[in-house]
């Protein structure tokens, strides 16, 4: 995109001629472009929750109700609520990693743990998914930020849900490899065009189809998983198939006790 400015010259009184400059302002076009659609993106996301908040407090002011309706409201606000908190930290958390300012306090940690703590909150939030943990590793210590490790699942496993609108098996593989441990995070979804992948962890792409027009969000998800574990030495990686799912790969390195061998057990059976 160009920008053209011109300017007239004159001498002794006459027009002697032109100056035209041309400006390349495409990057300056796509950052306003940019800052746009994420005004609209977060007001969005941030209306949302907060006009079901409204609704169901006037509802609740304005009407005698019995105690179990109260309670569905009351519940129903309160995931609202934990939905904008979590919103927000995204935002935050995105600003404190391109600032430099994310910290990590990194402990040893067990992946079995959070990944099962992970599915634990997950399988509150619906029915229609069944989800399958698969422990193969031997070795599942790294050295990690717990909170922020849990993040990194909560997303991938929040996204494995969001994803399926229509149900389905989610299985979460921890499998060891040489001197790192990898977890697979598999779901029979709406899977990802071949096209959207090299973007998919850029910070608020999102996949504009008509089939998840619907589904909420920001964008950010994906991105902080990437920031998160480039923190950790790890990688993250993605392979998905149209129509048939998605499976979502995160390989972190191992901590190995002086002791310990990297052999996998034998297998069962
Ligand atoms: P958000 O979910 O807020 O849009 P993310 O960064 O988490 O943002 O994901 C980016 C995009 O990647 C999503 O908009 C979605 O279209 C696609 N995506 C992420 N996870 C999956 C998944 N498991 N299956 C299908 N598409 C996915």
């Amino acid at each position: 995109m160009v920008q053209l400015y011109a300017q007239t010259l004159y001498r002794d009184g006459k027009k002697s001629g032109t100056i035209f400059e041309y400006h390349d302002i495409t990057k300056q076009y796509e950052v306003d472009q940019m800052k746009s659609e994420f005004v609209s993106t977060v007001s969005h996301e941030l209306r949302t929750p907060l006009s079901s908040v409204l609704g169901f407090t006037e509802l609740m002011l304005n009407k005698e109700l019995k105690p179990e309706r109260q309670r569905k409201y009351l519940l129903t606000i309160s995931q609202e609520a934990k939905r904008l908190t979590s919103l927000i930290n995204d935002f935050l958390d995105v600003q404190k990693m391109e600032s430099g300012k994310q910290t990590y306090h990194k402990d040893f940690c067990d992946l079995q743990h959070i990944v099962e703590d992970v599915v634990r909150t997950q399988k509150v939030n619906t029915d229609k998914h069944e989800f399958v943990v698969d422990v193969q590793a031997a070795h599942r210590t790294v050295l990690g930020d717990q909170d922020k490790l849990i993040q990194v699942f909560g997303n991938l496993l929040s996204n494995a849900v969001k994803y399926s609108p229509n149900g389905g098996k989610i299985i979460v593989k921890i499998r060891g490899e040489q001197t790192r441990v990898a977890v697979d995070i598999s779901d029979e979804g709406l899977g990802i065009p071949p096209e959207a992948i090299p973007n998919l962890f850029a910070k608020f792409y999102r996949i504009d189809n008509t089939d998840r027009r619907k589904i909420g969000g920001t964008g950010l998800g994906l991105s902080i998983v990437k920031e998160i574990i480039k923190a950790h030495d790890g990688d993250v990686q993605v392979k998905s198939e149209q129509g048939a799912g998605s499976t979502f790969t995160v390989r972190l390195p191992l901590v190995i006790d002086q002791g310990d061998s990297l052999a996998e057990p034998e297998e069962k059976g």
